[in-house]
């Protein structure tokens, strides 16, 4: 769950959080444990809750702002207004999540403050592409359900612009319970971590939570070369093969099969766009190295 001053405390399945330290062999290989890493323990005093960690488990996935291991989701918080929603940012959240193999939803909330056409419309968009979509709105509680049965056995990291409400869904999640973490329970206060150091919390309705919104650097990955940012576009997926050139990158390109969906309507013109926008960026990262 976190490493604090030489201790990890670590969540084991029956619900109860151990004091862990280190075997000797581990300090002295130098090896590190993130929040989410999963570890194999020997108790070492039972009443006091105390035990050494003796191996830990090959990561799945590790993000590195939050610095945390094994994160199954990341929850993509919008407000369908007030802010409204920044697309941009949005495609870039779910660019980096599937560079991470990191699943995302998306989660629409503020629905109170739209009618209920405009409620649906962007997350229907969305949606198509393959993406789970959850409209939710804190103040009147819709969806709520929905996005807690998404929780349940997963480590999940929210990310987003502030004023979304990340922090008002999470403390409804909640039912008023504080999240559970180390030794203390500690309600929600993002404006503290400043640092990459993160903990995990864990959901009273089950699932571990990341004590910071995830993501905070927003440039597309550093290795990211230009032929493959169409990759991350679902909505390319069943053009790009007929691009007249394989090495197509869906610009100007004679036979390109993908701005030709884009012209037709089958491909939305803003996710196109942004592409281009996402594209320009990742050739001048290129040309910089
Ligand atoms: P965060 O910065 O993403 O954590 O956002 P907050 O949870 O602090 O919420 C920002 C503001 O939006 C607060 O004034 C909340 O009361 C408000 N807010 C949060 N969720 C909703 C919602 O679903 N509907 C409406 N109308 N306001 C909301
Ligand atoms: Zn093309």
């Amino acid at each position: 769950m976190k490493g604090y001053s030489g201790f990890y405390y670590v969540l084991a399945e029956e619900e109860r959080i151990w004091e862990c330290s280190l075997r000797g062999r581990n300090r002295r290989k130098g090896q590190t444990f993130l929040p989410g890493d999963r570890v194999v323990c020997t108790i070492v005093n039972e009443t006091t809750g105390k035990a050494v960690i003796e191996d830990v488990l090959p990561r799945r996935s590790q993000l590195d702002r939050p610095l945390v291991a094994n994160v199954d989701q990341v929850v993509i918080v919008m407000a369908l207004a007030n802010p409204a929603p920044d697309l941009q940012l949005l495609d870039r959240l779910l660019i980096m999540a599937e560079s991470h193999q990191v699943n995302s939803v998306i989660c629409f909330n503020k629905a109170d403050l739209v009618e209920v056409e405009e409620a649906e419309q962007l997350p229907k968009s969305y949606l198509k592409l393959g993406f789970p979509v959850v409209v939710t709105s804190s103040v009147t509680g819709g969806g709520l359900d929905c996005l807690k049965s998404l929780l349940p056995g997963k480590i999940t990291v929210f990310s987003g612009p502030s004023g979304v409400g990340k922090s008002s869904l999470l403390n409804a999640l909640q039912d008023g319970q504080s999240l559970r973490t180390g030794e203390v329970s500690a309600k929600l206060n993002r404006g503290r971590h400043t640092t990459r150091h993160a903990q995990l919390l864990a959901f009273s309705a089950g699932g571990l939570l990341v004590d910071t919104p995830g993501f905070s650097r927003l440039n597309l990955p550093e290795d990211l070369r230009r032929e493959e940012l169409g990759d991350y576009y679902p909505d390319f997926k069943q053009y790009k093969h007929l691009c007249r050139f394989h090495s197509c990158l869906h610009r100007e390109e004679p036979g390109c099969a993908v701005r030709e969906a884009m012209e037709k309507g089958f491909i939305d013109e803003g996710r196109y766009q942004r592409y281009l926008v996402f594209l320009a960026e990742v050739m001048a990262a290129e040309r910089r190295y």
